[in-house]
């Protein structure tokens, strides 16, 4: 009886993500090769995919099946196929059921206007083209909060669909641990910007060849680009997969800096990793994804940073990148690079920021989504609250908007928690890293040999294996022994940074 109602819930949810996967290429299409006017089409076809996709999931038979399904998948052990199938599918098909449809119509028309505002507003360098509609999202936001359902604060109910299992509360923690150490930080490295020059990175470098170096790159790393995946170039990089045997990867080459695209290439690797590590038996089911978005970007932080910007790293792959550029990289030695590629010290921008800053920029924005959505701000406060945290944060005033809180494409979809994912990611990858290093503490010298396999073996063991079997909780748990912890974190970016600036 059960084994018939698992297969026929099998089979509905092998059809949603068939339909899901078919909109991820066509997505793919368009972000890589789509002529420009093939636009308007593609919207309507990716409409139309996704709309099927949901009502297919959402529909009665899958909660009477999940229903039906419940005790009988509770017996099972707890990180079976199974009962990670129900529980899962379960929690994903709650919150995808709360949402009445006119709300979800009405967001997506409102994140429409928004995103042409969010442009108007870039142009004139003033928040006050995009206030009304991102007010009008701000409430769009705290009625779907409502609907999902909360205790503290309505950004519990939207952090639950990218970090299940988290609270802000205890992001409220994790961020005031942080803010401890990386304010005093992010202050003593400005104060000697001078002891670092990125000069080396800030030259011309043909763009051919850096294509030929960032596919290098994700080789040493373990990312096949050839038989199970691609690397092609896009305006943002970006991941997305079709299934564990053909996963994409994309990044953007800058002719005048030879950072920008090395290491948006490493940090879509980890991405791909992580894709390209996820069992074939869990695909085609909700299971076949990461964890969480947090869990996702410790995997892309950790090949980007934690290697990427490793002396071992470069000791292996400088005399690599200078035979492909020995006019620009033949008289550098390997501790000017190291030093050149984690240059630090405060900034407007988000997507430039270093190891040291990121993290500040992040809590800002967290900060002042939870004060939107609780009411304790008003969105024609925002640039005033924005400027006040940079300058406590970061000693920085911006100028305008534009470098204010008009940077990010993501509040035209209203303050939707998504930006927690990016430090619960930093912290997550040293956390992991710290227990595979303390498992197998020749990684280091097999990573300055150009060897990432026990390292890259480790994670799929601990992390990619599981899919999105275990909330991120629970996977830090089987992989550390002990839940999210700051404090490998923090002892990275201290000891890195006290060196490297001589603090
Ligand atoms: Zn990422």
């Amino acid at each position: 009886m059960a084994e018939a109602a698992l297969a026929r819930l099998r089979a509905v949810l092998t059809e949603v993500d068939d339909l899901q996967r078919a909109a991820a290429v066509l997505s793919w299409d368009r972000q890589t090769y789509m002529p420009p006017a093939g636009g308007a089409g593609r919207g309507e076809q990716l409409a139309t995919l996704q709309r099927l996709a949901h009502a297919r999931f959402t529909s009665p038979e899958v909660g009477e099946l999940l229903e039906g399904l419940r005790d009988w998948a509770g017996a099972q052990p707890y990180d079976s196929f199974e009962a990670s199938l129900v529980r899962v599918t379960r929690r994903d098909y709650d919150l995808m059921t709360k949402l009445p449809g006119e709300l979800v119509a009405e967001l997506a028309r409102a994140e429409a206007a928004a995103f042409d505002a969010w442009h108007a507003g870039r142009s004139e360098r003033a928040w006050q083209p995009f206030l009304a509609p991102f007010a009008h999202l701000v409430g769009l936001c705290r009625q779907a909060a409502d609907h999902i359902g909360w205790q503290d604060s309505p950004f519990d109910a939207l952090l639950r669909s990218h970090e299940p299992g988290m609270t802000y509360a205890r992001l409220d923690q994790l961020f005031t641990r942080l803010k401890e150490v990386l304010v005093p930080l992010t202050h003593a490295v400005a104060a000697r910007a001078d002891r670092v020059s990125d000069a080396v990175l800030q030259q011309p470098y043909d763009e051919a060849r850096q294509w030929t170096l960032t596919l290098q790159a994700v080789a040493v790393v373990g990312f096949d680009a050839t038989e199970r995946g691609r690397q092609d170039r896009s305006v943002h990089p970006f991941t997305t997969s079709f299934c564990s045997e053909d996963v994409r990867i994309t990044t953007r080459l800058d002719p005048s800096h030879l950072g920008h695209g090395l290491f948006a290439s490493l940090h879509e690797a980890g991405h791909g990793l992580y894709e390209q590590g996820i069992p074939a038996a869990l695909w085609r089911t909700p299971l076949g994804v990461g964890a969480s978005g947090g869990v996702h970007e410790s995997q892309s932080r950790l090949w980007e940073n934690v290697i990427g910007r490793s002396r071992g790293f470069w000791t292996f792959f400088l005399p690599r990148a200078a035979a492909l550029f020995p006019d620009q990289l033949g008289g550098t030695d390997v501790e000017a690079m190291y030093r050149a590629v984690n240059r630090a010290g405060p900034s407007f921008i988000r997507v430039e920021a270093d190891e040291v800053t990121y993290n500040l920029h992040i809590i800002l924005r967290c900060e002042l989504e939870q004060a939107l959505l609780r009411g304790d701000l008003a969105p024609d406060d925002v640039p005033g609250a924005w400027a006040e945290k940079m300058r406590a944060y970061l000693g920085l005033t911006p100028p305008d908007d534009l470098v204010g809180a008009l940077q990010d494409v993501h509040w035209t979809g209203g303050p939707t928690a998504g930006f927690a994912g990016y430090t619960l990611g930093n912290v997550m990858s040293l956390q992991l890293y710290e227990r595979a290093m303390a498992d197998h503490p020749g990684i280091p010298d097999a990573v300055q040999a150009g060897n990432t396999e026990e390292l890259r073996t480790w994670m799929r063991d601990h992390v990619h294996s599981y899919g999105s079997k275990l909330t991120p909780e629970e996977l830090l748990q089987q992989a550390t022994g002990r839940g999210l912890d700051p404090e490998p974190y923090l002892r990275y970016i201290q000891g890195k940074y006290a060196e490297i600036y001589d603090l």
